[in-house]
């Protein structure tokens, strides 16, 4: 889809949003509604995606199997809970590009973090330190000096954490290939984000796996923002480990069961050092229970599972998957791009004192989020946007974070942000 520089008007939006393929998809979620029941234009899908309204009739059906069955629903429901989490996978292997036995949907994003570090942070005299960003979403950091302190290491001196140049806002690729070229002997593990949280940042995953991997580092990403945001091809870029939540653009409702990703380079070894839960174990001995002596652990991501799976937190996810898959990757990702470009182009007679985008503006470089850095007070701007039904939210202290997503946004949403903005500034 193109966008026509002749015109901002509403007349273009409505109509590029009558010519869009996926305009089907918005009437396929609940959309909140502002002033005067109108829908709200919602672009905090990067904080909590929409709900699917299919969800009901998902979670609906396994209240009914537990209601009719009681414990034979493991074995005897409609889909059984045994193996209820084998749904996911072939559908969540698609969105991060893995093979279907690289991926498990399970926990939650920092848990998987943990987990993941248990195997692949693996100090050794003098390769103990861990590379990472200094913007990176507090959990992460939490969980990194957590592991190298349970380790007898101090998070002070093994943390090196990559700062974009001084009056930039984004990392450039060729600076984290310096530092990994320079310094990466003494680094363990490289952990960063696919799309950076603050700023929209898409970082170059291919380039910065390879130039890990060239000095010897494990890698693993945290995909909480780029997950059903960005194509990713995970089993392709040789990537360790990624971890993600599933409430963000994956639609699969509040504290949702996130997903990892392990490679299959990793799956079969069983000299890695992990936590084992009995969820992890080889099914074929899973429920000898108390006769069963040791751990064997599957030979896939599922083995880094621990419990039994929340049922109820997985339905959603899967009715959002669905339709992710009737959308098409490649229909998602040309609307995205579309989207991108009509917003950008949409603010660029702003002043830039009053309102800049700090989110790369190449392609390859950026999903849906667009961060604007505001002047002045950047809560009041959302709250007043909000008063006029423009939902975005806030990093403080002047970061606001607009998401325009494919599956349920429009371009007439997109103008009427602006235009609320453009009242407002
Ligand atoms: C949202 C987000 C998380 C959330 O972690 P949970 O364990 O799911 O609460 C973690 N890391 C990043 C980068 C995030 O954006």
């Amino acid at each position: 889809m193109r966008v026509d520089p002749d015109t901002r008007g509403e007349e273009w939006a409505l109509r590029a949003d009558e010519r869009d393929p996926l305009a089907w998809c918005r009437g396929e979620f609940e959309l909140p509604t502002g002033t005067g029941g109108h829908p709200l234009h919602y672009f905090c899908g990067h904080s909590l995606g929409l709900l699917p309204k299919s969800a009901r009739t998902v979670v609906t059906q396994e209240l009914d199997d537990w209601a009719r069955f009681g414990v034979e629903a493991h074995f005897e429901g409609t889909h059984p809970w045994y193996s209820y989490h084998e749904r996911l996978r072939r559908p969540l292997a698609a969105i991060v590009g893995a093979e279907p036995g690289e991926v498990v949907a399970m926990n939650s994003l920092t848990v998987n973090l943990h987990l993941m570090l248990v195997s692949f942070y693996r100090p050794a005299e003098g390769r103990s330190k861990i590379l990472m960003e200094a913007g990176a979403f507090p959990s992460d950091s939490y969980a990194i000096e957590s592991h190298i302190g349970t380790r007898g290491l101090d998070p002070a001196k093994e943390v090196v954490r990559l700062s974009p140049r001084e009056g930039e806002a984004t990392l450039r690729t060729e600076d984290i290939e310096t530092v990994l070229s320079e310094r990466g002997r003494e680094i363990a593990l490289v952990l960063l984000p696919g799309v950076q949280f603050v700023t929209g940042q898409l970082l170059d995953i291919p380039r910065i796996t390879a130039a890990a991997r060239r000095a010897g580092c494990a890698v693993g990403f945290d995909l909480a923002h780029a997950a059903g945001n960005v194509p990713l091809s995970l089993h392709e870029w040789d990537v360790d480990f990624a971890v993600w939540c599933s409430y963000k653009y994956l639609n699969g409702g509040p504290g949702a069961v996130g997903g990892c990703f392990v490679h299959s380079r990793h799956a079969g070894d069983q000299s890695l050092p992990r936590y084992g839960g009995w969820w992890g174990n080889d099914p074929s001995s899973r429920f000898r229970m108390q006769l069963n002596e040791s751990f064997v652990p599957v030979a896939s991501a599922d083995g880094w599972q621990l419990s039994n799976p929340p049922i109820l937190a997985m339905a959603p996810l899967l009715a959002s998957l669905a339709l992710f898959e009737r959308a098409g990757p490649a229909e998602l990702q040309a609307k995205s791009a579309a989207l991108s470009l009509y917003l950008a182009y949409l603010l660029d007679d702003l002043p830039q004192d009053m309102a800049r985008a700090i989110t790369p503006a190449v392609r390859g470089a950026h999903g849906c989020q667009l961060s604007l850095r505001i002047r002045g007070d950047a809560a009041a701007v959302a709250r007043a946007l909000r008063d006029r039904d423009v939902v975005v939210d806030v990093r403080p202290p002047d970061i606001l974070r607009v998401a325009p997503v494919p599956l349920y946004n429009t371009f007439r949403d997109l103008w009427s942000f602006r235009r609320a903005l453009g009242e407002l500034l």
